[in-house]
């Protein structure tokens, strides 16, 4: 089992591939719900403002 990759479907959309995994929360997330920025899935960029 390779560790660094995500396997599996995005958790917040349901609908595309997760590429990453949230640090914060632990979600599987796909490109689109990760914000790259924050190092963290959409959620949980979105829930800390600025
Ligand atoms: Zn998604
Ligand atoms: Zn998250």
């Amino acid at each position: 089992m390779d560790s660094m990759s995500v396997t599996g479907i995005c958790q917040v959309c349901e609908a595309a591939p997760a590429r990453h995994a949230c640090p914060r929360c632990g979600r599987a997330v796909c490109e689109d719900h990760w914000n790259d920025a924050a190092g963290a899935c959409a959620a949980c960029a979105q829930g800390r403002q600025q």
